[in-house]
Parts: C-alpha cells; structure tokens; sequence
C-alpha cells in the first residue's frame, strides 16, 4: 500500500495552504476531504476580508499569523490568479465610548505590526466614505486591509498542490485513525489512507478527528454567521471594508464590496449546536439588516440576490490550536476568523512543527507556483474578445448572461485541477449561476455542457454532491414516453 508523507484531513483554505506549502517542500501529499469538492465549509462563506491585523491579541497566534499571512496574501494571489484587492477598511464607532475602543484598537494594531492605521473625525471618514451614516463620530482606518475570493483562493491552493504532484479524495470521510509502525492509517470505513505524518484541517470538525486518535481536550463551537448578497448594480456603495467598533452590539456587522463588485453585509454571530447547518433565518437577517444600517445609509436591500451562512469553528482556548498532540500528527483547530487572511502563514508554521517531528522538508527547484484559472470573458478587452472567439467560437456563446459566462470558460473549468463534478463547484469556478437571477436562466444549459465534457448522464449530476439531484427524469421518460 502507498504510504504518503502527508495526509490532510480537510480541503477548507488551510489544509489547501498547507498541501501547496507541503508539496513545494517535497512531500507527497494526499488531501482528504469529506464533501464532493473543496472550500465547502467556512472558506466558501465567509466575509472575504484580509484582516489587516488590529483585532487579534498581542502575541497570539491569531495575531502573528494574521499579519504575516495579510503580506503574503497579494503575490500568492497574483501568482495563482485570484481575485484580490487591497481596499482598506475602517472600522467606525458612533459615540466616546467607540472612540476609546479604536484607540485600544489602534494601540494593539501597532504592537501587532500593522502599517498606516490612523484615527479619523466623523467628517474626515464621510469625505473618504460619503455614504457613512451621520451618526458615525470616529474611524480607525487601515489601508493595509483587503478583500480576497476564498472559494477562488482555496481552489487555486488545491490547484497548485495537485499539478505539483498532490493527490486529492473529495467523498471521504475521515471516520477513524490508528497508529501502526509509525504510519498512520485514515479510514472512511470502506477505504483506508496510510501516511507518515496528518495535518488536521477539519473546520468545525477538528475536535472530532482530535478524538479519533484519543485527544479529548479540544471543544469546537459552532458559531453561525449569516450575510445578505446585494447585485453588482450596488458597486460603488463603499469602496473600503467597514466594521463597526466592537462593544455594545458585540461585533456588528460589516459592510463591504467584494471583489466581483457586489456588495456583502453581514455576517451575525449565533452559537449553536450543528457544525453543519447552513441554513439562513428569518431573525438573523433582520439583526444584518438592522445592523448594517447604523454604519451605511440608504442600503438598497431590495437589490439583495442571494443570502447565505458560514460557520465559525471557534475554539475552547480563544486561539487558533496549532500543535503536535501526538508525534507526527498536528492540529490546525479553532481556525476562525481570521483564518483566512492567516493562512498562508499556517501553513509555514505547520511545516515548520512537521520538520520538528522528524520530517525532510526542502524546497523543490521544479515547484510550479502559478495557477491559470479559466479566462473570465467578461474581463477582456474588445480586441481579447474577438481574438479568442476567433480562435474558439466557444467563447463566443454566453451561458450565463447575468455574469457574462461563455461556453468556452466553463469548457476549460471543467478540465482543470480540482475538476468541479457538481453544479456548485462549477459555479464557485466561473461564476455561472452567481448573478442576478442566480442560475434561474443558464443552469440547463450547464448541466448538459458539464454532462458532455466530464462524460456522464445528465441524470447523474448533482447540484452540491450526495443527496442533492438536479434531474428525476428526462420528461418524456417520467411520462411514461421516451427521452
Ligand atoms: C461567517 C464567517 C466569516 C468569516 N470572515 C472571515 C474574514 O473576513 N477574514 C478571515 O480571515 N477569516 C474569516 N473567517 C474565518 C475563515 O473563514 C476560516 O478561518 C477559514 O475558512 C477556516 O478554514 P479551514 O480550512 O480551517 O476550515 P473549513 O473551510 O471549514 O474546511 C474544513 C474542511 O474539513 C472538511 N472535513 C471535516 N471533517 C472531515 C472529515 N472527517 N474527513 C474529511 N474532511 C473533513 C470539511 O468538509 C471542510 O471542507 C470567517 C468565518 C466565518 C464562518
């Protein structure tokens, strides 16, 4: 049986990072993941921001990996061709009280080794911001922050991993882990997975599989966070990311552009009891809608196109739990925010405890960093345009017309690492279906490109794997005719 140096468990953006750390370190590398693609879990529905680094702890590992991991964010990302944009962001408050609390933020930001932050009037922030409410007093501004695609980021990581040599097996559900000889073995039940060395990348998960191997002293929270979409006819709202200064609201909300130029107001933060319910409420969306508007005015919410929810795995030690519990095996728990913008820099760090643990790490001459995503049709110029339709008639023939899609891109998708099997994987490549009228129009479309290039029955698909069919039967068929 193949036995690889590493087994991941779990394709959210850290155990992508770390595979893409991990393979230009020289590791064979098998990434285990339970749901049918990669980023389904808080690295699909998450905020998006690249914390500049203010909110953390000193001297916590959320702080020191924020912050390194904020620097490294916008070379990976031009290398890997994902959408990022350093847009800054404020943080406002409404009263003296807010005043002192950016002030605090301020200090620690500095301790931490953020660049640029500056403490703004009500007026000064509005001559930057004009649609800030009249009730804002006071800003922390931080130029450094930024706004990424995480499902973009997180596919591209898995991307380079994979044409760097890494494997990945999407349906498999890590269910129990034994020791033998110095190799571990990973089984979902049917199959098994040896490897010298695990990462735990698990998500809200992680404290199941630290059990797995008898480590009972990690509590994951569920914590539930939910966002309003608004259209991209809103772009222009707000250019920077706005938080509100954390106190008697708890955290509020934010409101920020994306980088595909909608505009997200969200999330809520609710503890609750399923690591794996996403669904929305009728309540917390209310609390987004009220929030929202203290810091913004006038947001058009009847322009909102979708809404949806993240989950937080939040920790029992108030920091990111990255350690060796066991040799050769490590933890990345406890990843909330800001995990994201950190983790590049988690993924240093973790191969920085797997040489400790006796592994041979070295940079491979032959790495291949870059990532070329399909091309977006709807971002070349006229003369691009009719280049590439001349050279592929593909190209010419648009999909999804809220979001400009052509044949041609979903084409390349589908023959690129990680291949996209299902509906929403497709969608998180290309974007088609992620407009105004949310795959209402395109989606029989796709489904019968996806069926022809990844040649399966059109029947099979699926909209985000498992229980999740597109299609009972062709119509002719369910009435009894033929198809
Ligand atoms: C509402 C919200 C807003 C946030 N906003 C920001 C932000 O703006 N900026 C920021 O920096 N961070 C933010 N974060 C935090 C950030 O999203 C997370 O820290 C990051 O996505 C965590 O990545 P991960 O890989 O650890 O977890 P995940 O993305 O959840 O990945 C874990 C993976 O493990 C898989 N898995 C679980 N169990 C098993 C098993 N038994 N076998 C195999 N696979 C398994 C899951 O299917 C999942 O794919 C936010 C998070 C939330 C929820």
């Amino acid at each position: 049986m193949m036995i690889y140096d590493v087994a991941i468990i779990g394709a959210g953006v850290v155990g992508a990072m770390v595979a893409r750390e991990l393979t230009r370190q020289g590791q064979s590398v098998i990434l285990l993941e339970k749901a049918s693609d990669v980023a389904t879990g808080a690295s699909r529905a998450n905020s998006g921001i690249v914390h500049a680094g203010f909110d953390a702890k000193e001297n916590s590992l959320k702080a020191k990996f924020n912050v390194a991991g904020a620097n490294m964010m916008a070379s990976l990302c031009r290398e890997m061709g994902v959408a990022y944009v350093q847009n800054g962001s404020l943080v406002v408050g409404f009263d003296q009280e807010d005043q002192q609390t950016l002030e605090g933020l301020l200090k620690r930001g500095v301790e931490n080794g953020v660049t640029g932050l500056a403490l703004l009037s009500g007026d000064e922030v509005r001559a930057l911001e004009p649609s800030l409410s009249e009730d804002v007093t006071c800003a922390l501004l931080a130029p450094t922050g930024g706004i990424v695609c995480p499902y973009e980021l997180t596919i591209a990581a898995v991307g380079v991993a994979m044409y760097n040599g890494a494997e990945l097996k999407t349906n498999f559900a890590v269910s129990s882990i034994t020791e033998e000889g110095g190799v571990w073995h990973l089984s979902n039940g049917e199959e098994t997975v040896c490897a010298t060395y695990v990462v735990n990348c698990a998500g809200t998960h992680s404290d199941d599989i630290a059990r797995m191997i008898g480590d009972d002293r990690i509590t994951i929270t569920p914590r539930r966070g939910e966002y309003i979409l608004l259209d991209r006819a809103c772009e222009g709202l707000v250019s920077r990311t706005i938080f509100m200064a954390p106190g008697k609201m708890g955290k509020g909300v934010l409101v920020s552009p994306t980088c595909h130029g909608n505009i997200i107001v969200g999330p809520t933060a609710v503890n609750m009891e399923e690591k794996d319910n996403t669904s929305t409420t009728a309540e917390g969306l209310a609390e987004v809608r009220r929030l929202a508007q203290k810091s913004v005015k006038d947001i058009p919410f009847g322009r909102g196109i979708t809404i949806f929810c993240g989950i937080r795995a939040v920790g029992n030690t108030g920091d990111f739990i990255i350690e060796c519990p066991r040799p050769r095996f490590v933890h990345c728990a406890g990843i909330e925010s800001p995990g994201l913008s950190a983790s590049p820099a988690i993924a240093l760090y973790v191969a920085q405890l797997l040489q400790k643990e006796g592994a041979v790490l070295s940079i491979r001459a032959d790495f291949d960093p870059h990532y070329t995503p399909a091309v977006h049709f709807r971002h070349l110029s006229d003369e691009e345009k009719n280049d590439i339709i001349a050279r592929d008639p593909r190209y010419g023939r648009v999909i999804c017309r809220c979001e400009t899609v052509t044949e041609g891109e979903i084409v390349q998708t589908l023959h690129q690492l990680p291949i996209p099997r299902d509906l929403d994987a497709l969608k998180r490549r290309t974007r088609c279906g992620m407009g105004r009228c949310q795959g209402g129009f395109c989606t029989p479309y796709v489904t019968e490109i996806m069926a022809r290039e990844l040649g399966v029955d059109e029947l099979s698909l699926t909209k985000s794997g498992g229980d999740s069919p597109l299609l009972l039967a062709a119509t002719k068929t369910a009435k009894g005719g033929t198809k």
